[in-house]
């Protein structure tokens, strides 16, 4: 992709009303637009992004044996009315609406009234059981505070799955490899989540949430110095300071992100629709059913948070919109044509490169923008380099450079090891 084309353009300026950094990182560098709170556009390379961490999810999730699906955002009032969270919590989180005739509507901020008699049309016997259906799509929640840029969004990208089982074992097994795909989602897209416990609802002791610690969060999480307890704050019993309750040791009380939440739902949905199936005699039982929802956008926001420096983005590679940024550093004709060739050299190995090809940006614009961006790997040509028949190779994360030969260009990138930012 040539950076003159490019449908954005980095600015020096965020936005004066934008408080949170994940959001003044992303709109100076071109990934995002705000156009209200709680509201972005994703531009090109912030979609770029987002497809990356959305084909992690999925092939995580397909791994799982989910089954992906795309159901309605616009939900009639009956639905939810069958479980009463047309009420409460509905009046606080969801956008109600009228259609012609009155009629009444709601704009999906979760999918289990959805899910649930959608379930019921195909899972009568034990033969359909267990299943797993997931989707990836926009979310709708009028929060009262949407100042955290991607982390709490109006509208948003949730991944949601449910799953179908017919006893608590069954459901306890799926729950339990979840937690897996879960912990091996985070770690690929570059975040370190903890698995925290916190409130079950109505339906069992406690849920799962996935939390990085970041001053940028919103919760609170206690954990142990020691052991693995990791508890949301709002459930917890023990205060940061305080002695942990399965070990002894001391626990600590920090900031952070919810990335992803996993809820055994057991029988709440499926008795309000009635939603059974029989088993091998013929008795009928309720389906047992759990939730699994992961904030695409959300942990977009919360990679930024954690991997960036005063000088712009760091993305980890396994997200990052391209993998190198090539950049003519003069508006030389050796240079350029040096740089073209580059291009020609990466394009051929199939590197995603951002190709900085602006006549008019100086060369110290370009590096700062670069910078700005976050691209893993920086690779310059200039007078200096061309001199040496080279180009120098720099990565994001790091400080040192190096000179590679334009002969060896593809080479390198062949041989090269994946960095990895912690
Ligand atoms: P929170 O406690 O942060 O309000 P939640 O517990 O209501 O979130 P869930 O209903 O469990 O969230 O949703 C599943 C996932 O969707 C969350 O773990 C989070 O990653 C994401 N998510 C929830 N609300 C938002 C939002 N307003 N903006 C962006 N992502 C969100
Ligand atoms: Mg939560």
């Amino acid at each position: 992709m040539h950076q003159s084309e490019l449908f954005s353009k980095a600015s020096r300026e965020a936005p004066s009303d934008e408080v949170s950094v994940n959001a003044k990182l992303l709109s100076r560098a071109g990934f995002i637009d705000k156009l209200m709170a709680g509201a972005y556009s994703y531009l090109p390379l912030g979609l770029r992004v987002l497809k990356n961490i959305e084909n992690i999810i999925r092939t995580e999730m397909n791994e799982l044996g989910g089954q992906e699906v795309l159901l309605p955002s616009l939900q009639p009032k009956e639905n939810w009315e069958a479980t009463g969270r047309w009420k409460d919590p509905g009046r606080e989180v969801m956008f109600q609406l009228k259609g012609r005739g009155d009629r009444e509507y709601g704009l999906g901020w979760t999918h289990e009234e959805i899910v649930t008699p959608l379930a019921k049309k195909f899972i009568s016997s034990y033969k359909d059981l267990p299943r797993a259906v997931y989707q990836i799509q926009t979310k709708f929640r009028d929060e009262p505070r949407a100042k955290s840029g991607l982390l709490r969004g109006r509208e948003f990208i949730m991944k949601d799955l449910y799953s179908f089982h017919t006893d608590e074992q069954d459901l306890i097994k799926f729950y339990d490899k979840a937690r897996v795909a879960y912990s091996r989602i985070f770690k690929s897209v570059g975040l370190n989540a903890l698995q925290v416990e916190a409130s079950g609802g109505a339906f069992s002791k406690y849920s799962h949430e996935f939390q990085v610690v970041t001053p940028a969060g919103e919760d609170i999480v206690i954990r142990c110095e020691v052991c693995d307890f990791a508890q949301n704050r709002e459930i917890s019993e023990v205060e940061g300071g305080g002695a942990c309750p399965r070990c002894g040791k001391k626990v600590t009380a920090e900031r952070a992100i919810e990335v992803g939440n996993i809820f055994q739902l057991k029988d709440r949905f499926s008795q309000a629709f009635r939603l059974t199936y029989k088993d091998e005699t013929g008795k009928d039982h309720p389906v047992l059913m759990g939730c699994y929802g992961i904030g695409l956008t959300r942990v977009l926001g919360a990679v930024v948070e954690v991997h960036h420096d005063e000088h712009g983005i760091i993305w980890p590679e396994a997200v990052a919109p391209f993998q190198a940024h090539l950049i003519a550093l003069q508006n030389v004709k050796s240079v350029r044509a040096g740089t073209d060739k580059a291009y020609g050299t990466l394009q051929k190995e199939g590197i995603e490169v951002l190709y900085d090809d602006r006549l008019e940006s100086s060369a110290g614009e370009k590096l700062t923008d670069a910078d700005l961006i976050g691209i893993p790997l920086r690779l310059v040509v200039s007078e200096k380099t061309i001199a040496a028949q080279s180009i120098e190779v720099k990565a994001r994360a790091e400080k040192n450079t190096e000179l590679i030969k334009f002969q060896d260009l593809g080479k390198y990138f062949k041989t090269r090891k994946k960095i990895y930012v912690e």
